[in-house]
């Protein structure tokens, strides 16, 4: 197949007269010839303005757990919508969702709202020095946690040579524009070194607020840790005074009903939550113990105008019941094991190497025999393979991130017919990058 994107491209020259790269974020500019704009998604499936159809495994970064325009929880946002909106006050329904969380995750007490996974893990962080009185940080290799100054930050691994220094990489900012002075409250470790850790946290601790991390790494191909390692992570944090952040934004009630922590079985102090919890409404929380979180109204400030929008709490409270009260996210697991399962026989049959790493909800490919098990593995695996049959993949109509960073998010509208078409289109593409 080979698709057309007359629309696409004339649409394309339009929107770049108005918005920078013809696009609403850096991350939606594919090339002047290949970015593609959506007329509709409807369940597994996206549209563009051509009319070619894709079964999409990018689901928006994660949010469409349920599928695209899912009428249970579009008829509630109506009905949210009848509300009003936003008010400078609270409204019922949001103790409703806060009870939900508290009762689908273990580690959380109380809930605050906010409005993108970024803001949630800003206000994460600041809850932590609040709490500790501590301005440092920690995160790990190869993580994201949104495009705030604290965070976007990485190690640079093009010029550093472990067998030549013993020094750590340098730590590089991801953006122009992220002030320096940053870089003072930061340090970046790999994941999986319970030692290193340890040693950061002997020689800084008393000026660590938090460790903020991301046992599977949504950014990064669903890397994962061990889970010995997020529970050596939890027993550092109690040992040093630390707050154990758990980002669960892409893995919040997608992994598991509990995530991330109920799959490792560890208990984070605080947590983060977006994407899968209103099936891509706009809506975050942050969740944590009781001691932590009553200190937002007693000395850490915590708000925003759109907090809490009736609209985005009606689609998170059906939401949540749909995937804590049916059996949703054994189906979504169930179809993900499936695609790989047919992904795997199609490579099998070819005798090209392969694994997968992550969740099968959430799962990335690596033409390798083993998954990377950290950012600097990552870093030297060949990924040529995949970016090439990932441009084949969207000729033939399967939507994947363009380059493996990012996993195959699957949803619970993937039925069997979107697995058929999308096995097919697979061997295709495969076939189409060995030529
Ligand atoms: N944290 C993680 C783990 C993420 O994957 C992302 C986004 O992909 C964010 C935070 C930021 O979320 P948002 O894009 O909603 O600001």
């Amino acid at each position: 197949m080979s698709r057309k994107l007359t629309k696409s491209n004339a649409h394309f020259k339009k929107a770049l007269t108005r918005l920078p790269l013809g696009v609403a974020s850096n991350f939606r500019y594919w090339g002047d010839d290949r970015t593609i704009y959506v007329k509709k998604g409807r369940g597994g499936r996206i549209w563009d303005l051509d009319d070619n159809a894709y079964v999409d495994y990018r689901l928006g970064y994660g949010p469409a757990i349920l599928g695209y325009a899912d009428p249970r929880v579009d008829e509630a946002a109506r009905q949210g919508m009848e509300v009003g909106g936003v008010f400078a006050l609270s409204t019922e329904r949001e103790y409703e969702v806060a009870d939900r969380i508290a009762k689908m995750v273990s580690s959380v007490d109380l809930v605050r709202f906010s409005n993108s996974g970024t803001e949630a893990v800003m206000a994460a962080l600041r809850l932590a020095r609040g709490y500790t009185g501590r301005d440092s940080y920690v995160i790990l290799e190869g993580g994201y946690h949104g495009l705030f100054d604290a965070v976007l930050w990485a190690t640079s691994l093009d010029r550093w040579d472990p067998e030549t220094t013993d020094e750590d990489p340098p730590l590089v900012p991801y953006s122009q524009g992220v002030p320096e002075l940053v870089r003072r409250l930061l340090q970046i470790t790999p994941m999986n070194d319970a030692n290193r850790l340890e040693d950061l946290f002997r020689k800084n601790g008393d000026r660590i607020a938090a460790l903020l991390i991301e046992p599977i790494q949504g950014n990064c191909c669903g890397i994962t840790a061990d889970p010995e390692y997020v529970r050596a992570a939890r027993q550092l944090c109690d040992k040093y005074g630390v707050v154990l952040i758990i980002d669960e934004v892409k893995t919040g009630f997608r992994v598991a009903k509990g995530g991330v922590q109920e799959l490792m079985g560890v208990e984070a102090d605080i947590c983060t939550f977006a994407k899968a919890m209103a099936n891509g409404y706009q809506i975050a929380a942050i969740g944590g113990r009781e001691d932590i979180m009553r200190k937002y109204g007693n000395g850490v400030a915590h708000g925003g105008t759109y907090t809490a929008h009736s609209v985005a709490i009606a689609a998170a409270a059906k939401t949540l019941e749909i995937l804590d009260e049916t059996p949703a996210l054994e189906t979504i697991a169930a179809y993900g094991e499936r695609l790989q399962a047919g992904m795997g026989r199609i490579l099998n049959d070819r005798g090209i190497v392969h694994s997968f790493a992550g969740h099968p909800s959430m799962g990335g490919l690596f033409f390798a025999e083993e998954p990377p098990t950290n950012y600097r593995d990552w870093k030297t695996s060949d990924y040529t393979f995949y970016d090439t049959m990932a441009a084949h993949l969207h000729d033939e109509g399967v939507i994947c991130e363009p380059d493996s960073r990012e996993p195959w998010f699957i949803c619970e509208a993937h039925d069997q017919s979107c697995l058929n078409d999308t096995l097919a289109a697979f061997e295709a593409a495969v076939d189409r990058t060995v030529e």
